[in-house]
């Protein structure tokens, strides 16, 4: 019998376990569909590059039916509704339902705003290529009105939340908008950048050393980092402060956190905290047929207790081991452990500087060398989803 494989989401764990199922089964034992909301696989960890105009969509933006090309995969570009695991079905929301023999949830995460009054409405967020280009959009817009105006809040730019994507998309900043500034005849003085976070410190889990490091250089390009004070609420342009203080701006990017996607949660299998509980096989802890891949599982460190975080390099690993585990399923044979590799966490802090550390060992890297295994590791990534599909930069 030809099994019927549903993949949800085009993102690193659906492409992912795509193509390793397709690398298993033949079209004859398996049809493999994969629906995703959008026409592309968007590389999101550049997403801040896009923001600020340093890189162009085409190059992070890649369409699915080009990487799907010749691997017998069926593409449906629409938004999931939801699934109904216990009668094996996906209902999408131009009103199809899909039914399948198995399933693989890769939905991602979606912004987290803890209910903060008035942050939604008032902020942009950075998780897909649109977000990216309507905040490049707006701060031009934002820039030229301050030229006109000189009102002091269209030169002001705020990034809510110091964690990695917060970070990155402030180094960023920092590097494009001396230029942008040029062109208009703006003074780049004149604008203020801010990174508000909550935590006492960016960058949590990151050696103090190499914080340091990007605190001061990030410092030195105009950066202000306002440390140890939670953003309480947002009205129109003002920005409150635990502290008391307040800040006018047109632009808040909103980076604060992750939270599961909501469809995960709705569909009554079993979660923690909006995210899938899944045994070591990355199988539903509810439903043998479901398996999970990326940010909408969560998966246990064994050793640490914690869950790992939610990252393209683990949720690439968890698409291709679902990819081999459906196989392994159907066969009844062993299904493998995910144990996956960490190769370390790459942060960017602008163009030609960056922090990593690398390996299980935590091998400490900066300026140039970080920068540079940042970049290899983004062409290792496209080289690997690619096969022989040229990339067009
Ligand atoms: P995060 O949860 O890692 O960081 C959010 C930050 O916002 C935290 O430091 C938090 O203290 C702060 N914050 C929360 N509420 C706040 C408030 N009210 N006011 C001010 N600050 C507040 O989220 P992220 O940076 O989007 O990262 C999400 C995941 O993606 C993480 O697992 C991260 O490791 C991963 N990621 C990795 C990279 C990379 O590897 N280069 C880049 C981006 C994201």
């Amino acid at each position: 019998m030809t099994q019927k494989i549903v993949i949800l989401g085009g993102g690193y764990g659906g492409l992912l376990s795509a193509i390793t199922a397709r690398k298993y089964f033949t079209p004859e034992e398996a049809s493999i569909t994969l629906v995703n909301r959008i026409p592309s696989h968007q590389i999101v960890t550049e997403l801040h590059r896009l923001a600020a105009g340093n890189i162009s969509e085409q190059a992070i933006a890649l369409p699915l039916e080009k990487l799907l090309h010749g691997k017998s995969v069926n593409l449906i570009v629409q938004n999931v509704e939801s699934f109904t695991p216990d009668q094996n079905k996906v209902l999408l929301q131009d009103g199809r339902t899909l039914e399948y023999d198995m399933l693989v949830v890769a939905l991602g995460s979606e912004t987290a705003f803890f209910g903060i009054p008035g942050l939604e409405e008032n902020s942009f967020t950075l998780k897909s290529v649109r977000d990216a280009n309507r905040i490049r959009a707006h701060i031009e817009a934002k820039l030229q009105a301050y030229a006109q105006t000189h009102n002091q809040s269209d030169a002001t730019f705020v990034i809510g939340g110091g964690g990695l994507t917060g970070v990155e998309m402030v180094g960023e900043l920092a590097d494009e908008l001396p230029a942008m500034c040029r062109k208009l005849g703006i003074d780049y003085s004149e604008i203020s950048l801010y990174c508000v976070e909550a935590g006492p410190s960016i960058l949590a889990g990151f050696p103090a050393d190499l914080v340091d490091r990007a605190r001061t250089s990030l410092e030195k390009r105009g950066v202000t980092f306002l440390t140890g004070v939670p953003i309480t609420e947002v009205k129109g342009s003002t920005v409150y402060l635990k502290d008391g203080n307040t800040l006018e701006t047109g632009t808040l990017v909103w980076s604060g956190g992750v939270q599961g996607n909501p469809i995960v949660a709705a569909s009554g299998i079993e979660t923690n905290r909006g995210r899938a509980t899944v045994n070591e096989f990355l199988q539903s802890t509810s439903h043998a047929n479901i398996f999970l891949a990326g940010d909408s599982a969560v998966v246990m460190m064994a050793e640490e207790g914690r869950p790992y975080p939610p990252t393209a390099q683990l949720a690439w690993q968890m698409g291709e081991l679902v990819g081999y585990n459906m196989f392994a399923y159907v066969r009844q044979a062993s299904m493998q452990k995910f144990e996956p590799v960490n190769s370390g966490t790459l942060a960017s802090l602008g163009r030609k500087d960056g922090i990593a550390t690398i390996g299980a060992s935590k091998t400490k890297l900066k300026g140039f060398p970080a920068s540079a295994m940042k970049e290899a590791s983004n062409i290792r990534y496209l080289s690997h989803i690619n096969g022989l599909f040229t990339l067009v930069h």
